[in-house]
This record gives structure tokens, C-alpha cells and sequence, in this order.
């Protein structure tokens, strides 16, 4: 394993940051893997399951078990760890700009269709190597002024030349679940096997340029761009996995997730096969659409009451929680506007309006737009 110290820029005379990424592995020399974990740096089970990951690719490295190189970012984030206010951590944004640090990534494809036309030929293993060396030039390019935008490029030229990405998040209170782009709907789903999750949620583009969408969405763009002149393969499988809860951070769950996640790496062809003991999953694991997810929003503030439990059926017009004014006693219902799987809900009881307080996803596409939370 090489251990790799990335220096930030500083924000301010005095302060220091730095990024730590552990190389397994040898690179160049067969796929490559990417893992990161905790970019919003207060979704802590990503960083325990990241621990055990890295126990168990120090042993597989040295059987001799890795093809090519899996590279670990233990801990993606070091601004957002640094940050608290009033005695509770804030990982989510940058508290200098309001900016979530899982938005905002180059979005790669006009800096790609102004350099390649001269570069593609009729071979798509050529081609897949001339846009990762097009992506990195497009990167190196981006000269970005706060330390965020600086620690998104670095975080992005890490994993743009990866086969597989795999981007280490939580939610509120929720079960286990991904989100992985449309055209790799199967694969989403055989990862999703290895996690036992519920439900993997599929998008071409979720909106505002995400870490995952920033290393995988110009492969299908540039396709569809040069479909009938250049053969251009989908290069690179990136999701973010959502972790279950950010309580849900202890050594049984981080051990099985690690395992999960070594298992699919071993079918996405990274580790040599047999190297991980798999068993089926007994949970049954379903693939929909993002734009079929309906964002639960209070009407009013108040008291938050559940009337459903996390992974239960729900029905269209169900009530699912309901908002209790403290003043007047009145109660405020809260439906489902789909048929679907509840499978994601504030960990607070305490719900100010408009704010998204839990998740049904559906079977039928309804929204568009920008389909990501803040
Ligand atoms: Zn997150």
C-alpha cells in the first residue's frame, strides 16, 4: 500500500488541510477502483466501513489478490470535518459558501467536445484512454479559487480514469440504498444485491453535477454525441451508496458492508476471483427511478409524528407522518403521493415547513428537473 498526502490550499495564513488517499495495488497495470468515503464529512458510517475496507485490502494486496489498483480516500472531506457551529458538526456545506460539497464538479462534456474531435479513431479501447487523458487535461484546466473547489478537483481527477467509483455517503435515518446512473441499471442492481439493499435509485442526470454523475455522465454524453462516427465504451460505473442512518455506525454492519462492497468489486473484476466469500441475498433489491422518488415535504411546522415504518409499502394518498402544531393541538397530515417503498425519513421530530422530512420511492416517473435535495 503507498499512502499518498494531497495538500489543500490553505484558506487562511496558518491553516493547513490535507487529503490521504491509500493506493492498493499497482496502477496502469489492469482496472482501477475508487472508493471514497464521508465527502459529506457528518455521514460517519462511511468512515468505519472505509476502516475495515482497508484491513482487508492490506490482505488482499499482499496474496497477491488485487488486479490492478483500488485506490481508498478514508476520509474525502477534511474541510467539512474541521467545521462545526454551536456544538454540532456541519460536513454537508462549505459554511464560507452555503455549497454542498457533493455538488458543483466540472461537468466535463463541453471541455471534451472542444478537444477530442482531432483525437477518437475506430477503436473503443483507444478512444476509452484518449478521453481519460482528455478528462485529466479538462481537470488540470479548472483553476479553482476556495479551498472547496480545490479539494472537488482533486477528489474528481482521483477517480475520472476509474473503471468503478464507489462514493461512500448516509442518510438521515433510512435502509440501505444507491443511487446509480440509468444506462447501468444492472450493475446498480448487483451491487446492490451485495449490500442487501432495498432499492437502487437510477438517473442520467440528477441536477447541479454531483461527485458520482462528474466521472461517469460523459461517457453515455459522448455516445450519444458520436453515435455512428467513433465507438465509444461506457467507461467508468460510479454510485453513491447511502449507508442506512448516520447512526447506523458500528463494527457488525461496517465489516458486512466492507465485504459487500469487496464482493462486487470481485465481479466487477478487481479482485481475482474467489478472493471473497459470497452468499445470496435474502433481501430482494429493485431498481427505480430517481424521478419516481417523491420528497416528502412538511406543510407547516411542528411536532413530527411517523405513522409509517421505515421499508413498509405505502399507497398513494397513505398517510405517512403526520405535523402536530404544539399550539393548537392540530394535526397535519402528511400522504404519499406514489405507490412505493418508504425508505428514507428525518432522523429529527422537530419539522420546519417546506422542509423534506422523508422518501417513498415509486414505480413511475414523475419529476424532473433537479431531483437531489440541497
Ligand atoms: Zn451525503
Amino acid at each position: 500500500m503507498n499512502e499518498h498526502h494531497h495538500q489543500l490550499p490553505a484558506a487562511a495564513p496558518g491553516i493547513e488541510a490535507h487529503l490521504l488517499s491509500l493506493h492498493f495495488g499497482a496502477a496502469a497495470t489492469g482496472p482501477k477502483a475508487y472508493i471514497q468515503c464521508a465527502l459529506h464529512a457528518d455521514e460517519i458510517p462511511g468512515l468505519l466501513v472505509g476502516v475495515h475496507l482497508r484491513r482487508e485490502l492490506a490482505r488482499l494486496e499482499a496474496e497477491g489478490r488485487i488486479l490492478g489498483e483500488v485506490v481508498l480516500v478514508p476520509a474525502a472531506n477534511p474541510l467539512g470535518g474541521a467545521q462545526a457551529v454551536l456544538g454540532g458538526q456541519i460536513g454537508r456545506f462549505d459554511l464560507a459558501t452555503g455549497l454542498n460539497f457533493n455538488r458543483g464538479y466540472r461537468d466535463l462534456l463541453p471541455d471534451l467536445m472542444q478537444s477530442l474531435p482531432q483525437r477518437l479513431g475506430p477503436d473503443a479501447a483507444a478512444n476509452t484512454r484518449v478521453i481519460r487523458q482528455a478528462c485529466q487535461e479538462a481537470l488540470q484546466a479548472w483553476e479553482p479559487t476556495s479551498a472547496a473547489d480545490a479539494l472537488k478537483r482533486l477528489l474528481q481527477s482521483m477517480a475520472v480514469d476509474a473503471d468503478t467509483v464507489l462514493d461512500l455517503h448516509c442518510d438521515s435515518q433510512a435502509l440501505m440504498h444507491l443511487y446509480a446512473p440509468t444506462p447501468w441499471a444492472d450493475t446498480g442492481l448487483a451491487l446492490g444485491r451485495c449490500l442487501d439493499a432495498r432499492v437502487v435509485l437510477l438517473a442520467k442526470e440528477s441536477g447541479d453535477n454531483p461527485f458520482d454523475e462528474s466521472v461517469s455522465r460523459h461517457w453515455w454524453e459522448l455516445q450519444a454525441a458520436y453515435a455512428g462516427a467513433h465507438p465509444i465504451e461506457l467507461g467508468c460505473f460510479s454510485t453513491t451508496v447511502e449507508l442506512r442512518g448516520e447512526a447506523d455506525v458500528n463494527h457488525e454492519l461496517a465489516a458486512r458492508d466492507a465485504q459487500g462492497l469487496l464482493a462486487f468489486l470481485e465481479q466487477r473484476g478487481h479482485l481475482a476471483p474467489g478472493s471473497i466469500d459470497r452468499r445470496d441475498s435474502p433481501v430482494v433489491c429493485e431498481a427505480l427511478p430517481l424521478e419516481g422518488v417523491d420528497p416528502l415535504t412538511a406543510p407547516c411546522g411542528g411536532v413530527l409524528v411517523l405513522r409509517c415504518e421505515l421499508g413498509q409499502a405505502v399507497h398513494a394518498g397513505q398517510v405517512v407522518a403526520e405535523i402536530i402544531d404544539p399550539l393548537s393541538a392540530q394535526s397535519t397530515p402528511v400522504h404519499s403521493r406514489v405507490d412505493g417503498l418508504f425508505f428514507a425519513h428525518s432522523k429529527t421530530r422537530w419539522a420546519l415547513r417546506g422542509e423534506r422530512i422523508g422518501k417513498v420511492a415509486g414505480a413511475q416517473a414523475f419529476r424532473s428537473g433537479k431531483l437531489l435535495s440541497l
